[in-house]
């Protein structure tokens, strides 16, 4: 049977779908349903775009024997099982930078909604609690010392956006060279020393081994009391909202901003959801018209030219040895 199919797990707009149509037939099975995903892999499959949390792994990759890729819709790609894709010969797509600008725009957002208290001052409203505002008072950001917790493409639009409010910054990155950050006008600290030293932490690294439950039960204890927890990168990065739940009751944590969660879609009913210092949103930050137009347009090129057979931008490809590999041995057999 001709492989022809390209399986999406989560849904593709229509003018998407149209640029691989009729050539190709467009399955979308759902993001969190790995019973879906497993039925719509066959000898037909010839490409995966693989959103949201399906863990895309070996034995989905065996059942699909034509597959000739697995695109990312997105820079995170901890969805994908990187290794076993390589061990196959599988580039994996993605499209690092295509929506940097509006991660940053939400995380300060979510910076700003936390420091201002907004939830506590429409609940004041709607329960006609004028006096609230004699009792209570929103932060400034002004004098603030702000903590990056990996300084890459996310964490330096936060500095770039954050610039302005009169917030002294600090970053944690090991895996960078930071005297190429000379003029960012920030501070390159430890780990430990930001979580003690920062008003506001806010998470930018990649869910990788190292950084799954990277703030945790044994850490949270060094943030100072009042302080503000951001986290757009990955859920698991904070080992879990039970945990952030506490911070908020008991202390360190004066006020959290989540784009994500441990597991998604996250369980509704978890109080976290429900706390007036919690400002909630679920993994929408990349979900706007210029970034997603970026990361479709991106997506689709790199995929029509793997199948095309022409060269995809290296830069897009998280495992580009796969293609050298392929590169090599079509020229040693030419
Ligand atoms: P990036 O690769 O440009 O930057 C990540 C930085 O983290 C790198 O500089 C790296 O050196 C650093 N890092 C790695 N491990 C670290 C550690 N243990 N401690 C400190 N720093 C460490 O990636 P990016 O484009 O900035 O994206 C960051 C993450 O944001 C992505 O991996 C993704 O998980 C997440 N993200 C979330 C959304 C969303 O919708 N909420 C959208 C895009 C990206």
């Amino acid at each position: 049977m001709k492989c022809r199919r390209i399986v999406s797990i989560g849904l593709l707009p229509d003018y998407v779908r149209a640029q691989f149509e009729p050539e190709y037939e467009i399955l979308s099975v759902s993001d969190s349903s790995r019973e879906e995903v497993v039925k719509a892999m066959d000898e037909t499959v010839i490409a995966v775009i693989a959103r949201g949390s399906v863990y895309f792994d070996g034995e989905l990759m065996d059942r699909a024997p034509g597959l000739k890729l697995i695109a990312r819709t997105g820079v995170g790609y901890d969805s994908v099982s990187i290794e076993e894709a390589t061990d196959r010969g599988l580039p994996v797509t993605y499209t690092p930078g295509a929506m940097s600008r509006s991660v940053g725009e939400l995380t300060l957002s979510l910076i700003l909604a936390a420091c201002k208290k907004l939830n506590i001052w429409r609940q004041a409203l709607q329960d006609a609690d004028w006096n609230l505002r004699y009792l209570e008072t929103s932060q400034d950001l002004e004098g603030k010392i702000l903590g990056i917790i990996g300084y890459g493409r996310i964490g330096r639009q936060v500095r770039m956006l954050s610039r302005g409010f009169g917030l002294r910054t600090l970053a944690n990155d090991p895996y960078i060279d930071h005297s190429s950050f000379a003029d960012d006008d920030i501070t390159f600290v430890s780990f430990e020393d930001l979580l003690q030293q920062a008003n506001i932490i806010t998470l930018h690294v990649p869910l990788t081994g190292e950084t799954r439950g990277l703030i945790n039960r044994q850490n949270i204890g060094l943030i100072q009391p009042g302080s503000v927890l951001i986290n757009t990168a990955r859920g698991p990065v904070i080992e879990s909202l039970d945990l952030l739940h506490k911070a908020l009751e008991k202390g360190p944590l004066g006020a959290v901003g989540l784009d994500v969660s441990p597991d998604e879609p996250p369980d509704a009913a978890h109080p976290i959801f429900r706390h007036t210092r919690a400002y909630v949103t679920g993994h929408i930050a990349a979900r706007t018209p210029l970034s997603q137009q970026r990361i479709l347009e991106t997506m689709v090129r790199e995929v029509r030219a793997i199948l095309n057979g022409t060269q995809p931008n290296l830069a897009n490809i998280v495992n580009p040895e796969v293609l050298e590999d392929q590169a090599g041995s079509d020229s040693s057999s030419s």
